[in-house]
């Protein structure tokens, strides 16, 4: 069937992504379109990179929001931080960091992989020893693997990657906003996220930081960087005083970012991640209580994607199908390896709210029941 403007229905993304959009943002999102070099586009812009760097918790000056979704902020960190040549690590345990390794096997460098189990957290020393064997000058993590709902802890991994002389790329597309992320005080060089996930804006925006170490190295390369589109040599001109034309900036997307911005300032990122952490002890007890069994092991769950593996005898599409039929409710599948085997419940920024809690545990005991 196919809606009009006017008739979209209403859901309620309590999945991995896209989270609910609060009312406030949608109504930033219609506001007037104006030129790129419009002061009140320059005023947004110079916003957004100050208000980012409080939910990065950063004072890098290179903090800004790629145009496109989370996966161009994996690509334009990876393009801008890997020189042809270079040894690089990319950490995988799910279908996110697999992203990250086919995107640095494009790169022209000398790609090694750490790979670990689907479902099992990739433990700092694994990284280190890796890291040290194969003397990377990159080495790239996700931070919350969406895939299997895993946390991966980079809190210490940030100094000593440093000490081998490389450089740290995370992943925090689905933590940023949701999760702890302290990217100054754990020595992070580039972080990516997306506008969709913790933030609760839409889709379209990867909000970024780097380091001035990244920096350093991405100044003293001998080859430009391969994709025009995501040089941040170039885009920091458009960002900066400079604000040279790059490309048509997406404002109304600004606009959105912006306001969830302000969504996030206004609760305060450590209270915010302090919900998340609620919301999902919340949901957690009652999955418990129903028998449901996370994809990951205990102490390394993500909190604002609860990944669970479908139990013995339920249908997993039909129960999918249910939630969204019965309940207006979409919950993510399985992704990859955990295709058809894995439930994911999102608890994202404006859905991370203990009402949701209760829809979906109300929801999947009655379609468990049926
Ligand atoms: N990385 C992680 C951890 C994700 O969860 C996602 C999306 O779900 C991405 C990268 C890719 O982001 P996008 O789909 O916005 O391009």
């Amino acid at each position: 069937m196919l809606f009009g403007m006017s008739d979209t229905p209403q859901r309620l993304p309590l999945g991995p992504g896209p989270s609910p959009v609060p009312p406030r943002v949608l109504q930033a999102i219609a506001k007037p379109t104006v030129g790129h070099l419009d002061p009140i586009c320059l005023e947004v812009m110079d916003g957004v990179r100050t208000k980012l760097r409080t939910a990065f918790k950063t004072k890098n000056e290179m903090t800004l929001a790629v145009s496109g979704t989370g996966s161009a902020g994996m690509e334009c960190a990876l393009v801008n931080l890997i020189e042809p040549g270079d040894s690089v690590l990319i950490c995988t345990n799910g279908y996110f960091g697999e992203r990250m390794a086919e995107i640095a096997s494009r790169c022209q460098c000398d790609l090694h992989r750490l790979d670990v189990e689907w479902g099992e957290p990739i433990l700092q020393d694994q990284v280190l020893a890796e890291a040290k064997r194969v003397n990377a000058k990159v080495v790239g993590i996700v931070h919350g693997e969406t895939s299997t709902g895993i946390h991966n802890p980079i809190k210490d991994l940030g100094h000593k990657v440093h000490e081998l002389g490389a450089l740290l790329l995370v992943d925090c597309v689905a933590t940023l906003g949701g999760m702890e992320v302290d990217t100054d005080a754990w020595g992070l060089d580039a972080v990516y996220s997306g506008s969709q996930k913790c933030l609760s804006a839409p889709p379209g925006l990867a909000p970024m930081t780097v380091s001035p170490r990244a920096i350093e190295k991405l100044e003293a390369r001998k080859t430009k960087v391969q994709s025009w589109y995501l040089d941040l040599t170039e885009v920091k001109h458009y960002w900066g005083e400079d604000r040279f034309y790059h490309h048509t900036a997406p404002v109304n997307m600004l606009y959105a970012l912006d306001e969830a911005l302000n969504i996030v300032l206004e609760e305060g990122v450590d209270s915010r991640v302090q919900r998340h952490t609620d919301m999902h002890l919340l949901l957690k007890a009652g999955l418990d209580a129903m028998g449901l069994k996370y994809a990951s092991p205990e102490g390394y769950h993500m909190t604002c994607v609860n990944a669970v593996r479908v139990p013995e005898g339920a249908d997993d599409l039909k129960v999918r199908k249910a939630f969204m039929s019965d309940y207006g409710i979409e919950i993510g599948a399985g992704l990859g390896k955990f295709k058809g085997k894995a439930w994911r419940f999102g608890l994202m920024g404006h859905g991370a709210q203990r009402r949701n809690v209760a829809l979906i545990l109300a929801a999947l005991d009655d379609l468990l029941k049926r």
